[in-house]
Parts: C-alpha cells; structure tokens; sequence
C-alpha cells in the first residue's frame, strides 16, 4: 500500500520538508510505499531574500524563482490553489490553475506552509491599485513598473513604500538605488521611527540603516498610516495626498487560510496552532508564516521569515518521515540565528547570534546566508555571476540584459511634491468601491486571508494646507554615473573580494 504525503504551498516550508522527506524515505520512495505530492498556488519557489537585489536591478527576477518540479523532486507537482481540507476522511480539495473543475486528493500526512499575505483589505483601494510582493507573479508585474520608471526619460517617477519594518525600509532602499535619482521614494511608517523590532534590540543598526537610506534619497514619513490608495496617488491617515506612480505595500502580513483548518486550529492571528513536535492535528502539520511555533527556550512565538520557515520545514519533513517509519517525532528544537537587511551593494546590517554587523561585512555574511539557503546550486552560482558583474558596475536592465548605468543621468532624486487637497472622499471611486472585487484588480491571485488582526485605518482627513515638506530638504543625493561604490561611505570592494573565497565554498554545500 502506497502512503502519501501532501505538501500544500511552494515556499521554504515545503521545499525543506522535501528536502528532509527524500532522504529520510529514499528506500520507501524507490520502492513505491510512499509519494510525495506538492499542490501549490505558484509553479515555483520564490526566493524573497533578493527581492531587493531585484528590484535594484542586481540580479534578474527568474534568478528568484525557481521551478518547484525541479527542485521537490521525486514528488509529483500540482500546480493548483487548496481551497478545503477535510480531516475526518483525510482529503485536500484543489483547484487546478489552468481548470475550472476541483479535484479532491486523499492524504496519510498533511504538511501546511502556506505562508501568508498582505492584509490589503485594511486600505481601501490598496488591493486594486497598489501592489503588494508576495503572491505569484506580483514581484514580476512590481520590477517591471520600478524599470520603467527607473528608464524614463526626464520625469522622474515616484512610488510610495508602505511599511517601516525590514522589508519595507530594505526595497524603498532598493528602489532608490535603482531609480538613482529618477524615481522619489518615500517610505511611509506607522511608527515614530522606522525599524521598531531591530531598533529594541541593537538601536545602533537600526540608526545605521536609517542613514542608508537617507544617502540613498529615500524620505521617511513617521507617524503616520497608508489610509487608501488610488490610481494616481497614496492618501494618508493625517489627510496628506503624496501624488504616485506606484504605491507598495509592506505592512505584515497574515496566514492564509483554508476551509476545514478553522478557528479551533488557529491563535487569535489566524496561524495555526503547533504543538512542540509542530504537529497541528492527527495526520496535520505546519510551520512557516502560516504556523504559531513556540521557541523552545522562551515560550515566545518565533518570528515569520525564511529562516524559521527553513528550519521548520525540515523539522516538520523529519518528523512525518518518523512517524511513517513507525518512529516517534521530536521536539523542535531550533534556537535562531539572526536576522538581516541590505540597503545595496556593500551596504547591509545584519545581527548573527546577537552581535552587530555593518556595511560590507554585513552584506557579506547576508549574502553567505542566502547562498547557502538557495534552492539550487546552479542558481547560487547565477547569484555569485550577478554579484561580480554589479561589483563591476554593471545593473540589470529592462531590456533582459546587463549594462552599465549611463552616465549624466540626473544628480538629484527627482522631487516628490506633497499635495493637500480639499476634495470628498467619495470623489475617489476607488475608495468608495469594496475592496478586493477584482474589478482592475492587480492582483491574479486572490488568496483568503485570516480576518483583519489590525484596525481599519481612519477616513482620510483632506485639508487644504500645501506646503514644502521638511524631510524634502533632508534629502541627500547619490552620485550618480559612478561605481556604486561611490554611494557608500566605507569601501566595501576589499571586503567583498575577500569574501569571495567563503562564499564560494558556502555554495559548494548548498542543497541541490
Ligand atoms: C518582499 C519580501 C522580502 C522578504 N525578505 C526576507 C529576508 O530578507 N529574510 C527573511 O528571513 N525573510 C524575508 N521575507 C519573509 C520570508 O519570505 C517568509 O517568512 C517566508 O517566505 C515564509 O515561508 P513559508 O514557506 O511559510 O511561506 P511562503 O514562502 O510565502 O510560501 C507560501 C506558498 O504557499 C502557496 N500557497 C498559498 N496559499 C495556497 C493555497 N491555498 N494552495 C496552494 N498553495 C498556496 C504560495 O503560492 C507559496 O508558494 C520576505 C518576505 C517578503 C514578502
């Protein structure tokens, strides 16, 4: 008799457990007693790392998305969207992306890494005209917007980045450096100050990297919420209209859901509930953004990023290996590593086992790291080419090729005007229109999320009091038509050339 185990999403929860799976089970595989089958929404693993380094134009999209049938094998991949499960009678129902006929498939064990999503609903219009990074295809549909407007000729574009977390402060960086002065960012943060975790525990990085991105141009507006989003501007919570090309939205994230996981499964969050061997349910498991796992140590419940996903994937693969084999599973017992964020080439904090890095070091050890996680080799080693070829100058175009950057492009970001307008807020149609209908939409992909964990925010409070912003003043300009090493302060080629030689060998024990 055959037992199978289904996988259900394509990111670093299930390509580590498969990873686990195929060598724990190798004899069972071979022989047929036992099938691996991945169901996922996307037909590939996407590496969210290098968002940055892509949208900056370090490295090629397709250098981030790897094709999951290539790297999950044995198992069989089902390109489809889970919409129910049943665990009384042991069954996933998908939803092939190329059919409109669901297909029901039975399970022995269920492993969830369905990650999570933007909670877009919370600003309205946010989902039909803004763009968040995590679902299939959005990071594709955002680089090509940031090229274009990075190639453009004299006007300068202008995108507005929503979130002051890691993610948010690292791609407002990125698109800074990319539009090297033809694209105004501003970073918009709920907070007083951008970077509220990592600033809690080491004050000095988070001060670094607020420096980053003022040499990069990017403005930080505080305090103060994204509160809607229309085709052609960002409206904020205080009533202030930043007039955008694009608007992005980085503001966390919450777990997808699936019908038959219900609220008995889930923390107040909506993640699902895992117990100490990061079993959810008889036959059910789960680790990820989609999961609540408790640290061993504190009790706290780790954080949402690759690593912990990395890490409870294999965990989880390990432990359904297991019991399979008539085993019992193991506690998770993985105690953390770090964490990390680049602000370009040369340019990264980063913290490893509780001490800080800054600049080329930093961005050494990040990109070690990644390396090291890269779904396959080969693609690590197309990262080491892109990283050499950046090193000498080059960025990658919209055109699909390598070039170096011409010079005389324009020294100064281009400005990005703050607007006060007095206007109703039903001028906005899509403000007034519900959310996430799918009319215009840039979404492909409409994914349930756990409900709301965080407030609506308020109306747009419209005034009519334009002004200079003070931050504009604050904006300082790269050089530009130079290496981009003329951006930072320290001189990170010695370092990274240095590091070139342990990178190398990090690579040499990547999985493939
Ligand atoms: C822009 C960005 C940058 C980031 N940068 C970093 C970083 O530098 N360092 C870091 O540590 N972390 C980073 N993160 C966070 C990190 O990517 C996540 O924590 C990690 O991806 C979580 O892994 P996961 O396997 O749980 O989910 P994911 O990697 O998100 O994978 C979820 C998978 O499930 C699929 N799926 C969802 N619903 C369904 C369904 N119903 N049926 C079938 N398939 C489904 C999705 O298509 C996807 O393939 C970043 C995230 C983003 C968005």
């Amino acid at each position: 008799m055959t037992r199978r185990v289904v996988l259900v999403g394509g990111g670093y929860v299930t390509l580590h457990a498969c990873i686990r799976l195929r060598r724990a089970l190798r004899r069972e595989i071979q022989a047929g007693t036992v099938e691996l089958v991945v169901i996922s929404a996307d037909e590939a693993h996407n590496f969210h790392g290098f968002t940055g380094e892509v949208l900056a134009g370090m490295m090629p999209l397709r250098r981030t998305r790897t094709p999951l049938d290539r790297i999950c094998r044995p198992a069989t991949v089902i390109h489809a969207r889970v919409t129910t499960i049943d665990r009384q009678h042991r069954t996933v129902t998908y939803l092939p992306v190329a059919s409109a006929e669901s297909r029901t498939l039975s399970y022995d064990e269920l492993i969830v890494g369905t990650g999570g999503r933007e909670p877009v609903d919370v600003v309205p219009g946010l989902a039909d005209h803004g763009f968040t990074l995590r679902g299939p295809g959005e990071l594709g549909r955002f680089a090509a917007v940031v090229e274009q407007l990075s190639a453009a000729g004299e006007v300068g574009g202008r995108i507005v980045v929503a979130g002051g977390g890691l993610a948010g402060v690292e791609l407002a960086s990125a698109i800074a450096d990319r539009g090297r002065g033809r694209i105004a960012v501003d970073l918009v943060h709920a907070g007083e100050q951008v970077l509220p975790t990592l600033r809690a525990e080491h004050p000095s990085l988070a001060r670094t990297a607020e420096r980053d991105l003022a040499d990069l141009g990017v403005r930080v507006l505080s305090a103060v919420r994204l509160a809607a989003v229309t085709p052609t501007a960002a409206i904020l919570s205080d009533g202030t209209i930043l007039p955008a090309d694009a608007v992005l939205g980085v503001i966390g994230q919450r777990p997808v859901l699936i019908a038959g996981l219900g609220t008995d499964l889930r923390d107040p969050e909506g993640r699902l509930l895992t117990g100490p061997d990061l079993s959810v349910a008889d036959h059910v498991w789960a680790a990820g953004d989609a999961a609540r796992v408790r640290h061993l140590r504190t009790g706290l419940p780790v954080p949402a990023n690759a690593l912990w996903a990395i890490k409870g994937g294999a965990h989880v693969g390990t432990n359904v290996a297991r019991v399979l084999q008539g085993r019992p599973p193991r506690r998770f017992g993985y105690r953390g590593l770090g964490q990390a964020a680049s602000f370009g080439l040369g340019r990264s904090v980063a913290e490893l086992y509780g001490v800080p890095f800054t600049g080329p070091l930093a961005w050494v050890l990040r990109l070690s790291f990644f390396l090291r996680f890269m779904p396959s080799r080969r693609t690590a080693v197309g990262v080491l080419g892109d990283v050499g070829r950046v090193l000498g100058g080059k960025r990658f175009g919209a055109d699909g090729r390598w070039h170096r950057p011409k010079p005389g492009q324009p020294v100064s970001p281009a400005v990005s005007p703050t607007v006060s307008l007095s206007v109703s807020p039903s001028v906005s149609p899509s403000m007034s229109r519900s959310v996430g209908d799918g009319r215009g939409s840039r979404r492909s992909d409409p994914m349930d999320v756990a409900s709301s964990s965080g407030s609506a925010p308020s109306a747009p409070r419209m005034v009519e009091a334009a002004g200079a912003n003070p931050a504009e003043s604050s904006r300082r300009c790269a050089t530009p038509g130079t290496s981009p090493f003329s951006l930072v302060t320290h001189t990170p080629a010695a370092a990274c050339q240095a590091c070139a030689t342990s990178i190398t060998a990090l690579v040499a024990h990547n999985a493939t």
